[in-house]
């Protein structure tokens, strides 16, 4: 079988790009490959929605400011409810360290012209009394920051895209990418929804050019080809609480730059908590672990004291993949018309539509509308942080 192009992956990233490509040249025969029985079974399904300009690096302010416009146009173009709502993010901070981020990212949003706010703790205090503020130097608000529902969108993306041509084959594991001459040839693929024999041979799919948008997966796809990228992935444990009154559903999202604790309010007013599980190590495991509940509910208290009348319903956990710079990867490879998208942590959902944007010019030989060279694939030799407000 052959094809022009086979995106590996259909979560929000894959189908943003497959969108993208489908849009920009109709000629094209686009195959999406997916391990599982649906698309958006992977990160994108225990995404929290979250949408933010506050960032210290431009870039990521860049990607924000490319997404934006198509959440707000979405409904229109994609014909799927996303629930869009600016609700605002407020980081609040103890560190001088991390004060002096803050005043960065106000910065930062000053030039490109994207109104934020720096709250002192008294104001703090008087706008949300459901904060303890006695030890805070301060927050940073950002009126435009925002929510929209993950599933919404990824679901908006596939059915545009099958709409547009793309052929998207689930229960098709990728099992090997062939290189020949440096060039990416084909794909290697399994049905996981019929048990095979040892003898059975895989599929294959000769390809021009191959994306791999694998989420928590990317490192070991690249691999197959045999390219070694620092991308790794981290679980996420999410605590889902009932609503509290005492907590207004248009609370803004609340992080704890101090602690990685963030405080989300739903459409429904359910709360979902998380974020202090920075220190774990990499993994694809997704069991939940309770041992870290005490600690968890330590945490959230110090911050949202009301928080020790929650009654947590249900558990969950997500993986995010991260770099070691903080940003996300989105390029050519080393391996000619192989390209890696992904890595972009808890950002990869925001940025889907930038990124599926800039990925499909790439492929397609046009001008994207950011200079992607800070993402590039081949870029890890230096190990300085590109992003510091990360949680
Ligand atoms: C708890 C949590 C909260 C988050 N909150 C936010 C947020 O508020 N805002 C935000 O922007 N981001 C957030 N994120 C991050 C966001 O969810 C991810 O960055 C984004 O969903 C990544 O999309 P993706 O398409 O790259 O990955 P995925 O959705 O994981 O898609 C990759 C797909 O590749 C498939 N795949 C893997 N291996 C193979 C193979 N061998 N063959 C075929 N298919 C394969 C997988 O099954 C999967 O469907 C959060 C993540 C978590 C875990």
């Amino acid at each position: 079988m052959q094809t022009d192009i086979i995106i590996i992956g259909a979560g929000v990233i894959g189908l943003s790009t497959a969108y993208h490509l489908a849009l920009q040249n109709s000629k094209q025969r686009i195959i999406i490959l997916e391990k599982e029985k649906f698309h958006g079974a992977g990160s994108t399904a225990q995404c929290t929605g979250g949408i933010r300009y506050q960032f210290t690096n431009p870039i990521n302010i860049q990607l924000t400011q490319i997404s934006y416009p198509y959440f707000l146009r979405f409904v229109a173009d994609m014909h799927y409810p996303i629930y869009f709502r600016r609700r605002g993010y407020l980081f609040v901070t103890t560190s001088q360290e991390r004060w002096h981020e803050l005043h960065e990212i106000h910065n930062q949003l000053d030039a490109f012209k994207v109104p934020s706010q720096l709250f002192n703790r008294e104001e703090i205090h008087t706008v949300y009394p459901f904060i303890s503020t006695s030890d805070l130097l301060g927050g940073s608000y950002c009126a435009l920051d925002a929510y929209a529902d993950p599933y919404g969108v990824m679901e908006g993306y596939y059915r545009q895209c099958r709409k547009l041509g793309v052929q998207v084959l689930c229960n098709a594991e990728v099992t090997d990418i062939n290189v020949k001459n440096n060039h990416v040839t084909s794909v290697l693929y399994k049905p996981t929804n019929r048990p095979i024999s040892p003898t059975t041979e895989p599929n294959e799919i000769n390809a021009t050019v191959v994306i791999n948008t694998a989420g928590p997966h990317l490192h070991l796809l690249a691999r197959m080809a045999g390219l070694e990228l620092p991308v790794a992935p981290y679980r996420r444990q999410v605590y889902v609480c009932s609503p509290m009154p005492i907590i207004p559903a248009q609370v803004p999202l609340l992080v704890d730059l101090d602690t990685g604790f963030y405080l989300h309010v739903e459409k429904n007013g359910v709360l979902l908590l998380g974020g202090t599980d920075r220190d774990i190590a990499p993994g694809l495991e997704t069991v939940v672990d309770r041992g870290r509940l005490t600690d968890f509910i330590a945490t959230a208290i110090k911050r949202v004291p009301a928080l020790e009348d929650a009654q947590i319903t249900r558990i969950y956990t997500g993986i995010r993949s991260l770099t070691p710079d903080g940003l996300g990867i989105l390029g050519e490879t080393k391996i000619k018309s192989l390209y890696c998208v992904g890595g972009f942590g808890g950002n990869g959902f925001m940025h889907a539509p930038a990124i599926g944007l800039i990925t499909a010019c790439l492929v397609l030989g046009k001008q994207p509308p950011l200079d992607p060279t800070p993402f590039s694939p081949n870029r890890f030799t230096d190990a300085t942080l590109a992003e510091k407000a990360l949680f």
